[in-house]
């Protein structure tokens, strides 16, 4: 009898497994809009790229689909194709294929997700309860600086560490300054606002931004004269995602000396660390050049 009822139960949740595979495939391959359709959308909003187009396009069913979704992801929380509704992603090389991206997933009823360092807390820039593309600007990663004028263009796609590289390798008298963790991307961690060593003395990463190339949800390609200075403040703050696609930003770099001097202060709990910091805080102020040449990065272990 026992036998018996092990074997009913092994065959009823075998059927279970097999109807929920059933269904778990089959609404995978009736939600996804048709490849073809996509990519001919994206395709025919930018004609001048046409043939290359099916590269830039991932599907589910591409070989590297999950390579390309997983590559930046930094909260593993959510590296899972399985619990969303993912069902593009375009890696654009120009504006251009940005608006067409975001005029087909308006046509297909997609949300759009931006992806440029994939550091989000909260994984919004790869996560959505409804069927959505990611836009991820991985390719858009160059950097032109301009060490003459003290300017740099770069792109939304580029790494913070990137920008730094190319700033370093042009000038050793400029700077840019934004966060300390070099893989961020420049897309989103600007967006935000962006704060690093060098905020006491030069502001946010965001103040120091004076031009821009975004792509809206209408599908115009606008710079700071053409979005106007509202929109410009809102981008340069306002938190990403919310007022269209940064493709590129022009910025201001900041004059540095060619060497600075980093060095660590340990001091456990034991040691009065608290009564360091405490102390530091009521006369930081007093010392001007000090308290704005100088960075104290707290670190608790
Ligand atoms: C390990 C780590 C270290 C960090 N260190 C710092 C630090 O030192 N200083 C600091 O200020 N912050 C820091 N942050 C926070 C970081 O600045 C934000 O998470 C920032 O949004 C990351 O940008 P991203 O492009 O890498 O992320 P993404 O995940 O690509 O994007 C973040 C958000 O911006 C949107 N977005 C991305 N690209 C664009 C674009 N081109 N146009 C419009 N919207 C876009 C996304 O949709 C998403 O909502 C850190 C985060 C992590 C995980």
């Amino acid at each position: 009898m026992e036998a018996i009822g092990v074997e009913a139960k092994m065959a009823d949740l075998l059927t279970y497994a097999i109807v929920s595979l059933f269904f778990s495939v089959s609404s995978a391959v009736f939600d996804l809009i048709p490849e073809h359709n996509f990519v001919t959308c994206v395709a025919n909003q930018s004609p001048q790229y046409s043939a290359t187009i099916s590269k830039l396009v991932y599907s589910p069913h591409s070989p590297s689909f999950s390579f390309i979704f997983q590559s930046s992801i930094q909260n593993f929380r959510f590296n899972s194709t399985k619990y969303h509704k993912l069902q593009y992603i375009i890696t654009p090389y120009s504006a251009d294929h940005v608006k067409a991206a975001i005029i087909c997933s308006k046509v297909h009823g997609l949300q759009v997700r931006i992806r440029s360092g994939g550091h989000d807390y909260e994984g919004l820039s790869y996560n959505s309860y409804v069927p959505f593309i990611i836009i991820d600007l991985v390719n858009l990663n160059n950097v032109r600086v301009d060490s003459n004028n003290g300017t740099a263009w770069v792109q939304a796609g580029a790494t913070v560490g990137e920008l730094y590289y190319h700033v370093a390798n042009q000038s050793k008298g400029h700077g840019f300054p934004a966060g300390v963790c070099p893989s961020m991307g420049a897309g989103g961690h600007i967006s935000g606002g962006g704060q690093g060593t060098l905020m006491r003395k030069f502001g946010l990463a965001a103040d120091n931004v004076v031009d821009a190339i975004v792509v809206t949800a209408d599908g115009n390609i606008l710079d700071r004269q053409g979005m106007g200075e509202d929109f410009f403040w809102a981008i340069r703050g306002g938190g990403g995602g919310n007022f269209g696609v940064v493709v590129e930003w022009k910025i201001n770099l900041v004059p540095v000396p060619p060497k600075v001097t980093v060095f660590n202060i340990p001091r456990t709990l034991e040691q009065n660390a608290t009564k360091l910091m405490h102390r530091w805080q009521q006369i930081a102020h007093k010392f001007h050049d000090i308290h704005k040449n100088h960075y104290i990065c707290r670190q608790g272990f």
